[in-house]
């Protein structure tokens, strides 16, 4: 479904990612681990077509990310994607039904059949009379499930979630992650996963690491350390 192959990206002086290899089928879960500024944020947002890798190739469905427009890509985000970020991923003036509703308020979705959806995921998430309450007003867990409802609303093909458990304490954080990974298997929603924590690694079907800006599979890197 996502391929990324050769992907490089620098920031002026700072090479992020050189030779990022990366593919995710539908439906599966692949996790991205790797050291604070070995690339991960970076090569996450090149397969979501946020950033524009400098060489290498980003095929979304088998279409190329590079070959499309900026509004085709925004499209793309919008309509195939979902996004669920570590901190700041809430409107804090918007209540929690607001904030799941945005994607499909930004589709121009009716109103009142945008806040029904939005509804629905919510009390999938267990947050049925909370949704008129502001993100100040909900506990962490709270919040990241609202990220994740939000992150579903539209119906995507696949989940960009960077350490999307990450602020939380480890009780709150397993019971989001099991009810995240619950809704994404049973819908067949491939998810891309960048975590520092091996215990949210281990509920993808796949892990890949990234070193100093090189993309990796385990295996590789054993094998590299065994030669
Ligand atoms: P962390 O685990 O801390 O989130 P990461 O693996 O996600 O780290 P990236 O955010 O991908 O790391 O950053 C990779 C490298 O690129 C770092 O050296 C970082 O400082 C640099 N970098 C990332 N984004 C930018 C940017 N917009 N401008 C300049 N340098 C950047
Ligand atoms: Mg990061």
């Amino acid at each position: 479904l996502l391929r990324a192959s050769d992907v490089t990206k620098s920031f002026g002086p700072t090479v992020a990612l050189h030779g990022g290899e990366l593919c995710v089928s539908a439906g599966e879960i692949v996790a991205v681990m790797g050291p604070s500024g070995s690339g991960k944020s970076t090569l996450l947002h090149c397969l979501a077509g946020v950033l524009l890798p400098d060489q290498g190739l980003v095929e979304y469905d088998g279409q190329r990310l590079d070959a499309m427009s900026d509004a085709e890509r925004s499209r793309l985000r919008r309509t195939d994607f979902g996004f669920v970020y570590q901190f700041g991923q809430l409107v804090p003036e918007l209540t929690a039904v607001e904030n799941t509703a945005l994607p499909l308020l930004l589709e121009r979705r009716r109103r009142r059949e945008a806040v029904a959806v939005a509804q629905a995921w919510l009390e999938t998430f267990g947050l049925a009379g909370l949704e008129k309450r502001r993100p100040g007003e909900l506990s962490g867990g709270e919040a990241q499930r609202v990220a994740v409802a939000r992150a579903l609303v539209t119906d995507p093909r696949v989940i960009f979630a960077d350490e999307p458990t990450g602020s939380l304490d480890s009780a709150a954080g397993v019971a989001v992650l099991d009810e995240f990974t619950g809704a994404v298997r049973s819908r067949g929603v491939a998810v891309v996963l960048v975590t520092h924590d091996a215990r949210v690694a281990a509920y993808a079907e796949r892990t890949v690491l990234v070193r100093d800006g090189m993309v990796t599979s385990p295996d590789t890197a054993r094998t590299v350390r065994a030669s």
